[in-house]
């Protein structure tokens, strides 16, 4: 018997959120328009580099200066925050489309099969629980699901906990990200602390733009013996001040 949500399907097709094009929640074409962001990036941050700044050791300016993460081993995204990666975000994040996540998550395996490589785990970066409690749903945490089962890697959703709701990013500086989520999250109890030690950890969160939140998130982790933390996310705006923000 056909499951209720292909019956749906039929009955109801959906549409692509970026073009309208019937037949799926993102479509094929609007999927091959998505872009990674261009070579060559800093070994660290996963930011294109600009060629006259690459160093021998292939990070950018900020990271070689000691401003890049501080608790992550590396950032990696999968496309940049233009085109249909805009409308894509937004229908996940604001209108409910979950299935979204399931289109976009297959993109996401391209940069860590090829820079992360391995991982024990996957956790989502977690929403307050007020703001959870009002969309219904982490959209960081369908990502993480939808890419670790093309992985086959366990998703723990439960271990990490956000403290502090934290107000939209958008219109801060680095430094001003960086403290607003500084101590934002934690374990959720001391059995979590035994689950985390000497494991490898990709942490998934659908926009990075700075990265502070993905090294605030990473930061109890490592402080209960993470063996690595990798911070994996589906987008980042463009380095030029596009308008993605962190917005939780
Ligand atoms: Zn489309
Ligand atoms: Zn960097």
């Amino acid at each position: 018997m056909p499951r209720l949500s292909s019956l749906l399907d039929v009955i109801f097709p959906p549409r692509c959120v970026a073009c309208q094009r019937v037949g799926a929640a993102v479509c094929a074409g609007c999927l091959s328009s998505m872009q990674p962001p261009v070579s060559p990036i800093c070994v660290r941050c996963g930011q294109t580099m600009h060629v006259t700044t690459v160093s021998a050791a292939s990070l950018c300016a900020a990271c070689a200066n000691g401003r890049g993460p501080k608790h992550l081993d590396g950032i990696r995204v999968a496309t940049v925050y233009t085109g249909a990666v805009r409308p894509a975000i937004l229908a996940l994040k604001f209108r409910g489309q979950r299935r979204v996540a399931e289109c976009l998550a297959p993109l996401m395996q391209a940069p860590f099969q090829s820079d992360i490589r391995t991982a024990d785990m996957v956790i989502p970066v977690p929403l307050h629980t007020s703001r959870r409690r009002e969309r219904g749903y982490n959209q960081a945490e369908l990502l993480a699901r939808a890419f670790a089962s093309l992985q086959d890697l366990p998703v723990r959703a439960d271990v990490l906990m956000r403290v502090r709701a934290t107000e939209a990013q958008t219109h801060l500086s680095q430094a001003e990200r960086r403290r607003n989520v500084a101590g934002a999250f934690a374990l959720s109890d001391p059995v979590a602390a035994k689950m985390i030690a000497g494991r490898r950890i990709v942490l998934v969160d659908d926009v990075t733009t700075t990265g502070s939140t993905l090294d605030a998130a990473a930061e109890p982790l490592r402080a209960a013996g993470a063996a690595s933390v990798w911070g994996l996310a589906f987008a980042r705006p463009l380095a030029d001040g596009s308008d993605a923000g962190d917005t939780p």
